[in-house]
């Protein structure tokens, strides 16, 4: 089911989530390999039925874009996972065919009109749009946009160091995805220590998921927000802050950037907007002793 889009307003600007895919695929144990079946129990009251297929018990999982018009531009956090994309080790993504730009379209945003496109990370499923094939090219999606990354980002998986047998999900993707966007001439590079960008946002390292991975806060008029990226995949690690993703490539950073997220955000009523919980992916959490809990806003 595609849930409807809200838009969300912090100050003067306006979030709303582009979805490209839902996803019914990864089992609990899958996706964390900590994972305890006796936290089955105690949250199945929150998991089904949106969060947790009752039937198969795979996580239900979305991949999307979030759309941010401030007054001036009109930018896109992370850009999916793309169409006719060569993934054949990776079959979630494997020459899909989704509507995603027909879905930018209906909230009233041509290809042309994006002017910034801000990345947390440069995996498979948050660059997928930068590129599209024409004539058999990869050419940019959005030929206005300025593509900002981490520096540490680029030189990891532009180099042969990415391109092995534990990096599947990212091999060729810089290449069809990335590399193009250099080539035209628009990216830029953010530190690795991060910083602000724009007038209304910072990016804030929260390395571990991948080497120069950003969350991305957001202010407005006193009122602030954080894409997290991928710190997260999934509610159940806000329950369980100390499992990674089979996904998360160093794991000490990545335990240590989720939990500052959580604390961030519990302590200041920061509304997050996440790349992959399921709903309207977006919501608060509250500190709940050790732990904390989510709750979709
Ligand atoms: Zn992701």
């Amino acid at each position: 089911m595609i849930h409807p889009n809200r838009t969300y307003t912090i100050g003067d600007i306006t979030i709303t989530k582009i979805e490209e895919m839902r996803l019914n695929v990864a089992t609990p144990a899958f996706l964390y390999p900590s994972w305890e079946a006796a936290e089955l129990e105690p949250n199945l009251h929150w998991l089904t039925p949106s969060n947790m297929d009752a039937g198969t018990g795979n996580l239900i999982q979305s991949i999307h874009a979030w759309l941010v018009r401030t007054p001036e531009h009109t930018i896109l956090i992370d850009t999916g996972s793309g169409n006719d994309k060569e993934r054949p080790r990776n079959p979630i993504f494997h020459q899909l065919n989704t509507p995603f730009l027909q879905r930018l379209a209906a909230a009233g945003v041509l290809p042309e009109d994006v002017d910034y496109v801000l990345h947390t990370h440069l995996h498979v499923d948050h660059v997928g749009w930068n590129t599209q094939r024409i004539d058999g090219r990869w050419v940019p999606t959005f030929p206005n946009a300025r593509h900002v990354f981490s520096r540490a980002e680029e030189d990891y998986y532009g180099s042969p160091d990415s391109h092995n047998e534990v990096n599947v999900p990212s091999l060729g993707v810089f290449e069809d995805s990335v590399a193009p966007i250099i080539a035209a001439g628009q990216a830029e590079r953010i530190s690795n220590e991060g910083g602000d960008y724009l007038e209304n946002f910072t990016f804030r390292p929260t390395k571990g998921h991948s080497i120069g991975h950003m969350s991305i806060e957001l202010r407005s008029k006193g009122e602030v927000a954080l894409f997290t990226g991928d710190v997260m995949h999934h509610p159940l690690q806000v329950v369980r802050p100390d499992w990674n993703s089979v996904f998360c490539e160093w794991q000490e950073a990545a335990l240590a950037s989720r939990r500052w997220v959580l604390e961030q955000g519990a302590e200041h009523n920061l509304l997050l907007f996440t790349p992959h919980f399921a709903e309207t992916s977006a919501g608060y959490v509250t500190r709940q002793g050790d732990r904390f809990a989510w709750r979709y806003e």
